[in-house]
């Protein structure tokens, strides 16, 4: 196990019962200058908006609306000037990852002269590690990345075709997870949150430190919880226990506590980051895609053990022999992601051809250091490789 540091001050209010009675309190804490900010019409649809706009009477709101899957830097730019111009003394953001990430940004943009796209790639010494940060509290609307308790953002620049994450000072102040706000998702985002939980766990299961047995055991068993009940989510979407149990896995699976003591080197989120950067696809529908070609190309002597053990507690494969234990695992895990109803190869999401594989390959092992960080360090061609797999239909392994 590797030397870590673990703190996290996010106040969870996790229930049926505590936006009614605690929201007002939770933002007025901190001001009577709120920026509530959301995405496009769901809020407005499940009357979330208004009910939240009832709780937070008697506070000064302005309002950004419009935050886009994958959020835009330009949503970004828009929020820092609202919240400097009305002097905003917190932030509420009602919404799913896309939303929180943006407001984390936004947060620290509050403190920033320049262009807040410097924050994210720590351009003209901007550094948000350095600067304040307005409070965050949130409503989270969709189970899926954990930005209700972590400290990272992922920020698109369309001009620029980067998608990249940055990390602030201070996780939300206060998150309120209510299951039943999920209950409206639709199919193919309750599938890509699932899946981006899964991608979570998977990606520091799969990691070079020693000895972390305490992390391999939290994941496998939140990994069983994920595997479990998304199925029965996409079923019965009112399932008030599918829908707990996949919002607080996702919580804690990206807390940062199941990946203390862990080397930490991601491999999926990197080749997956570039093709939301290139193609804006869902994030959830391109891990789906990659993972289980990942897990093919990096299955090797080395590894073997660790796939073996993942298919013995995680899929509870019977057998002896590591190899063929590894082999059904992984075909385990793609014939889940598949039965979730996500398109399994890159063509299904519109990527036809291999234009940008290149470009996206090289980006992807530099952004996420994938030579040396990676669980199995990966170079350009192994990249291409993933991707070129990508593009064709899964062929079972066992
Ligand atoms: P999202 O992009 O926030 O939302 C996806 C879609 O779901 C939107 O169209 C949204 O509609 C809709 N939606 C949300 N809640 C809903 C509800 N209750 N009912 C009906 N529709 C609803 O999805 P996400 O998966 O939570 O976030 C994805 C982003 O987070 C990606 O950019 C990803 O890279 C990033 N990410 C961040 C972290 C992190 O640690 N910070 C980790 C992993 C991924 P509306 O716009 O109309 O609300
Ligand atoms: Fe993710």
């Amino acid at each position: 196990m590797n030397d870590f540091q673990y703190h996290n001050t996010t106040d969870i209010r996790f229930g049926r019962n505590h936006i009614d009675a605690e929201l007002h309190d939770a933002v007025a804490q901190f001001g009577n200058k709120v920026l509530l900010t959301y995405g496009g019409q769901s809020i407005k649809r499940s009357g979330l908006y208004e009910r939240v706009l009832k709780l937070l009477d008697g506070l000064e709101v302005v309002e950004l609306g419009g935050i886009a899957p994958n959020p835009k830097i330009d949503s970004v730019r828009e929020g820092q000037k609202l919240a400097k111009d009305n002097d905003v003394q917190v932030i509420l953001a009602v919404g799913g990852g896309s939303v929180i990430d943006a407001s984390k940004v936004i947060a620290s943009a509050r403190y920033y002269e320049g262009d807040p796209w410097d924050l994210v790639v720590k351009a003209n010494g901007a550094d948000r590690m350095l600067l304040p940060q307005l409070p965050v509290v949130d409503i989270l609307t969709l189970a899926a990345t954990g930005t209700e308790m972590n400290f990272g953002s992922v920020i698109s620049n369309p001009e620029t075709e980067q998608k990249l994450g940055t990390g602030g000072p201070q996780s939300p102040a206060v998150s309120f997870l209510a299951p039943e706000l999920t209950f409206t998702v639709p199919a193919n985002q309750t599938a890509a949150g699932s899946m981006d939980i899964m991608s979570h766990l998977i990606e520091q299961y799969f990691d070079k430190a020693p000895a972390n047995d305490v992390s391999k055991g939290l994941i496998e068993g939140l990994m069983r919880t994920v595997i479990k009940w998304a199925p029965v989510a996409l079923d019965q979407p009112d399932s008030y226990d599918a829908r707990a149990n996949l919002m607080w896995s996702a919580t804690m699976a990206l807390n940062g506590i199941v990946r203390s003591g862990n080397q930490n080197g991601w491999t999926v989120h990197p080749l997956e980051h570039e093709l939301s950067a290139y193609y804006d696809i869902t994030h959830g529908e391109g891990l789906g895609i990659l993972t289980p070609r990942w897990m093919q190309h990096v299955l090797n002597e080395d590894t073997v053990a660790l796939f073996a053990r993942f298919g013995r507690n995680v899929w509870q494969i019977n057998g002896e022999d590591d190899q063929q234990v590894a082999l059904e695992a992984i075909d385990r895990t793609e014939d889940w992601i598949e039965n979730l109803g996500i398109p399994m190869t890159l063509p299904a999401v519109g990527i036809k051809d291999e234009a940008n594989f290149n470009v996206m390959a090289t980006s992807a092992v530099k952004v996420g250091q994938l030579q040396t960080n990676a669980y199995v360090g990966l170079n350009v061609d192994d990249v291409i490789t993933i991707y070129r797999e990508s593009m064709k239909d899964w062929q079972k392994l066992s």
